[in-house]
């Protein structure tokens, strides 16, 4: 049997004041261009007295800080010491923000329970004034922020134990990073999808004509013994549904998964192969899965992915945490109606999948500096 239970012990508001500010102000303002954005520098403003004559609402407590490189009197190509100067929401008024865009990055990172409920808004409520201010002055706000990219990364990095990943879609190829990422932190992980025939080809087992990719073989068989090493239960489908051809029609048969027949391939996971998986996650607090257990685009074909989106949503009423990320695999939690009952869906796509595995996204680090 080609199964392998592996016993091996895995910040509102910050207005973007870099508006190009036309030069509108006081003729003392000094409009600077750096690195392509325009900054004013207001060099003799006090931050409150702005505040006052703008008649900005007191709570408005974010401010923005102008980076200016002051010119310098004393002669051209010297570089003077930078200043900074701060700025309130409240300076602007309608006359800037009317008919205007409002990129508002908000600190929303609010407490939350286990079941996902907010247990203090302070940070919501604060961010009100700022956005209440800017819609009357006439702008449109679009409101950034980066809770969806915390709980992820929080869940993962500091998960409740035991912690499954439940991983599949198409190729081991595309999920090598979030794989390797994975067998870090989890305690348990359950492959199915199309990846499993190039572990089963690895291990020497006939794969019909399932999908497999030849030169990842070597790397199934590293992922394996990397699971052992670091004491990760990494479990493959015992059995699974086999398909005379690629179609939704196509006949089909439930077999070991040592015992794909010839011409035949595997486009799902099979019932006993369900029934371990759903007893594995039953052991756990904290589940994250990308990738369909099968081409689930095809209804007889879908068996395996919708037991595991219902699993997870039964899980989750149970207070485990539950996480799906991957474009395919929020359809499937769409498509079994489940989405709504679990934890954490993540739209952030191959995104939160390069979270996962640790990388850097340049979007949520150049907010981060913002
Ligand atoms: P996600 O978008 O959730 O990250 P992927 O894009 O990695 O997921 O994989 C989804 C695709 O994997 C689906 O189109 C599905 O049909 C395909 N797939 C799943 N199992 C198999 C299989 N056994 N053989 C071929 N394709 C499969
Ligand atoms: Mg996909």
């Amino acid at each position: 049997m080609a199964s392998a239970l592996v016993p091996a012990s895995f910040s509102l508001a910050h207005p973007a004041a870099r508006r190009p500010v036309n030069s509108t102000g006081p003729a003392a303002m000094l409009m600077l261009r750096r690195a392509g954005l325009a900054t004013v520098c207001p060099p003799e403003r006090s931050l409150g007295s702005d505040c006052l004559r703008a008649g900005a609402d007191p709570r408005l407590a974010i401010h923005v800080a102008l980076r200016c490189r002051s010119a310098s009197s004393t002669g051209r190509g010297t570089r003077a010491a930078a200043t900074m100067t701060k700025k309130s929401v409240g300076d602007l008024t309608a006359a800037d923000l009317e008919g205007k865009r409002v990129l508002v990055r908000a600190d929303l990172n609010v407490p939350l329970d286990d079941s996902q409920n907010i247990t203090d808004d302070t940070r919501v409520r604060a961010a009100i004034p700022t956005i209440k201010h800017l819609i009357s002055n006439g702008a449109r706000v679009i409101l950034t922020s980066h809770l969806e990219l915390d709980y992820l990364v929080g869940a993962v990095s500091n998960p409740k134990r035991p912690f499954a990943a439940v991983i599949g879609g198409s190729k081991v190829s595309s999920k090598i990073g979030v794989i390797e990422s994975l067998l870090e932190k989890c305690d348990i992980l359950l492959l199915g999808g199309g990846m499993i025939f190039t572990f089963y080809k690895a291990q020497g087992h006939s794969i019909g004509s399932s999908l497999v990719e030849d030169d990842k073989l070597e790397l199934a068989t590293s992922l394996l013994r990397k699971a052992k090493e670091k004491g990760v239960s990494l479990m493959l489908p015992f059995d699974l549904v086999v398909a005379d051809k690629f179609a939704p029609d196509a006949s089909s048969q439930v077999v070991p998964a040592s015992a794909i027949p010839d011409a035949w391939m595997g486009l799902d996971i099979g019932p006993d192969s369900i029934s371990a998986f759903s007893s594995a996650l039953e052991t756990t607090q904290t589940v994250i899965w990308n990738g369909p257990m099968g081409v689930f685009e095809f209804d007889k074909f879908a068996v395996g992915t919708k037991a595991i989106a219902k699993k997870l949503a039964e899980l989750s009423g149970k207070g485990v945490t539950t996480i799906v990320g991957g474009g395919d695999s929020i359809a499937a939690v769409e498509k079994v109606g489940v989405a709504d009952s679990l934890s954490h869906i993540s739209t952030g796509g191959g995104a939160s999948l390069e979270l996962l595995e640790g990388k850097e996204l340049p979007g949520v680090a150049a907010l981060d500096e913002a």
